[in-house]
């Protein structure tokens, strides 16, 4: 499993709804967890590492033990504005504040296929929105101007070249 870096085009597929949660599935959910893990993320959606499948994993909590997987996220319901400084593995080394909604209430089925719907807050909904963004072909620097990302993309292409 590789990370795969802005600007691939393969960032910008919209993934696939899952109907079945085969053994595929999850093993692919737990590579997803290693990798994020390995390269000290809080976050990763399926789209990032080249899989158009509506999943993402996440860990926001401080001593990173604390994985969730997400299959078939869905925003149900977005509160209020915050901004808070983002990262993201697809694009490395670049920060920016980006406007969300500070409280969300999402759904989305585990691996053994039971339903939730819940509520997050804070640096959990962040990372909720910034994922399922992913499952849509979105990026949070699609979120500043054109000119900011024509920067982006070649403040990369000089450090690819090192
Ligand atoms: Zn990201």
């Amino acid at each position: 499993m590789k990370i795969l870096q802005f600007p691939s085009a393969r960032l910008r597929i919209v993934a696939k709804k899952i109907i079945n949660i085969t053994d595929e599935v999850k093993e692919n959910l737990n590579s997803m967890l290693d990798i994020m893990y390995q390269q000290k993320g809080i976050g990763l959606a399926a789209t990032q590492v080249n899989i158009h499948q509506r999943m993402i994993v996440l860990d926001v909590s401080e001593k990173q033990n604390q994985a969730q997987k997400l299959i078939n996220p869905v925003i149900v319901e977005k509160f209020d504005i915050q901004e808070e400084e983002e990262g993201c593995l697809s694009v490395p080394e670049f920060r920016a504040k980006i406007p969300r909604a500070k409280k969300i209430i999402f759904s989305y089925v585990d691996e053994e296929n039971n339903s939730f719907q819940k509520e997050a807050e804070g640096l959990l909904a962040i990372c909720i929105q910034h994922e399922i963004d992913h499952l849509n072909g979105k990026l949070f620097i699609d979120y500043l101007s054109q000119a900011k990302r024509q920067q982006i993309r070649t403040m990369l292409k000089k450090k690819r070249k090192k």
